[in-house]
Order: structure tokens, then C-alpha cells, then sequence
């Protein structure tokens, strides 16, 4: 390779990054100083998030033409859940789709006050078709039917990606990108009067921040003008169940906010 070439090749490298860099910003296309030409930047790539020993998927800033469509259909009715279902059909948009048994699309009331969302499911979800099924979903029925003294069916639960990631690691910032439009949608439907996301997941990618779970669990937050309620995933408290005290904590707060009598 020449000089010239190396050049173009280094111009063509800043080009990119300034691209990107706008891009993270929420610009999605170029000023060309005529009306009629709008040059689109490519599609946002999602970005890793690393925290302190974690490393995260956060999706992706969303495109102002994903932010007009959502403003949309808010405007007019939500999907149903069915439709949600359906239009996730037979699902391969992302490589969790090659290892899955079934798709884990999330169960329960869609009129719920509340929504519980997790991360992806594990080994027995996969298996089941159902999510939180498994040891750490045992300890979340128990927080929902010995907790807070209602059924489970009561409450709507899912998770940020519906297929099983291999060796149940996190999922990465491609199949979150791929799936979170599902949950954003299913909460839509549902339009519950608290949100409460279980561990980093859910939380860094409905929320749109890098902060880390354990420095926002039990703090109010906001999705779309619901309240959400971030708290530890009930896997991190069978690890270290003497943080459960903290967790009970932040569900009496979303008690509180429902005017469930808290005893
Ligand atoms: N962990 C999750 O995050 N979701 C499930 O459905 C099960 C375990």
C-alpha cells in the first residue's frame, strides 16, 4: 500500500469514528445543505458496557425512525400480546435462536399492575417455555406469593432476550439489540403501573444507563413515564442471599407505590 492510499484509509478511519461518535448522540442522518438529500448514518451498533467485573449488553441508542414508529403506535393502540407473540413468530434474528429449546416469551396477567423483567432464561425456562421456572425463579415466586401475598399469576413475567444464552452468560449487545424491542413492546401492551428489573440486564438496557445495579437498586427510575424499581436478579441472592434483606426492602417500596398493605 502507498503513502496516498494509507492516507485515504487513515481519513476513512476518522470519518467512521466521527460518525459513530454522532451517532451515539442520536443523530441519524447529515445536514448536506439541501433539503432534498438526507444521507442516513448506518444503523447503530450496540455497545458493551463495562462495570467494574461486569460486562453488560445495553442496546443500542435508538434511531430517531425507531423513536417515530414507537411514538406512533402509542399514539394509537398497543399491540396485544398475541400479536407480540406472533410477530415474533418462529424467531432467528439472532444467533440465541441456533442453541434454544423454545422461546421463552414471558407469562401472566396483561392487565398487571406489575412487570417483572429478567434477563434471559436459563436451562429450565428453556426446557419449560416459561420464564423463571428454575431455582433463582422459585425465589422470585416466593418474593411475589410469600412477599407480597399474591399470586404469581397476578403479576406479568419476562426477560430482556427470549432465548436461552449458551451456558446462561449474559446476553451480548447484538441479541439484546435484537430482542429488546419485543420487552419494550410487551410492556406497552401491558402498561403496568410498576416495572421492576431484576439485576444489570434489564435495568442498563430499558433504562439506558451504565450504572450498576448495585448502586441503583431501590431508587425510583422512570420507563416511558412508568415507574420501575431496579433490584438485585434473585440468581445474584442465591449467591449471596444475605442481600436478600435489601431486596425486600425495594419491593415494599413498590408495595408503597401500589398501595399494597406492606406488613
Ligand atoms: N433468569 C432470568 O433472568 N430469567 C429467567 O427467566 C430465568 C432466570
Amino acid at each position: 500500500m502507498n503513502d496516498i492510499q494509507k492516507e485515504f484509509l487513515d481519513i476513512l478511519a476518522d470519518v467512521r469514528a466521527h460518525l459513530e461518535y454522532q451517532r451515539a448522540l442520536g443523530v441519524t442522518s447529515l445536514e448536506t445543505g439541501s433539503p432534498e438529500i438526507q444521507t442516513p448514518i448506518m444503523q447503530p451498533a450496540a455497545v458493551t458496557v463495562q462495570k467494574e467485573k461486569h460486562v453488560v449488553a445495553v442496546a443500542a441508542p435508538p434511531v430517531v425512525k425507531e423513536a417515530a414508529k414507537a411514538a406512533a403506535s402509542q399514539a394509537g393502540q398497543p399491540m396485544t400480546l398475541e400479536a407480540i407473540r406472533e410477530e415474533m413468530g418462529d424467531c432467528t434474528r439472532c444467533k440465541l435462536s441456533g442453541g434454544r429449546s423454545t422461546i421463552v416469551f414471558g407469562e401472566g396477567d396483561s392487565k398487571a399492575a406489575i412487570v417483572f423483567v429478567g434477563e434471559g432464561p436459563g436451562f429450565e425456562e428453556d426446557q419449560q417455555g416459561r420464564p423463571f421456572v428454575g431455582e433463582a425463579g422459585q425465589l422470585l415466586t416466593d418474593i411475589i406469593v410469600k412477599g407480597m401475598r399474591i399470586k404469581r399469576e397476578e403479576v406479568y413475567i419476562c426477560n430482556i432476550v427470549k432465548c436461552r444464552p449458551p451456558g446462561n452468560r449474559n446476553p451480548e449487545p447484538d441479541e439484546v439489540e435484537s430482542c429488546v424491542g419485543f420487552v419494550r413492546k410487551q410492556i406497552h401492551a401491558i402498561n403496568p403501573k410498576v416495572i421492576v428489573t431484576l439485576g444489570n440486564v434489564p435495568t442498563q438496557n430499558l433504562l439506558g444507563t451504565k450504572q450498576g445495579i448495585t448502586k441503583i437498586r431501590g431508587t425510583w427510575q422512570s420507563y416511558e413515564g412508568i415507574p420501575l424499581m431496579p433490584t438485585f436478579h434473585p440468581a445474584y441472592l442465591l449467591r449471596s442471599p444475605g442481600e436478600k434483606k435489601k431486596v425486600w426492602e425495594d419491593i415494599q417500596k413498590v408495595m408503597g407505590k401500589l398501595g399494597m398493605p406492606v406488613k
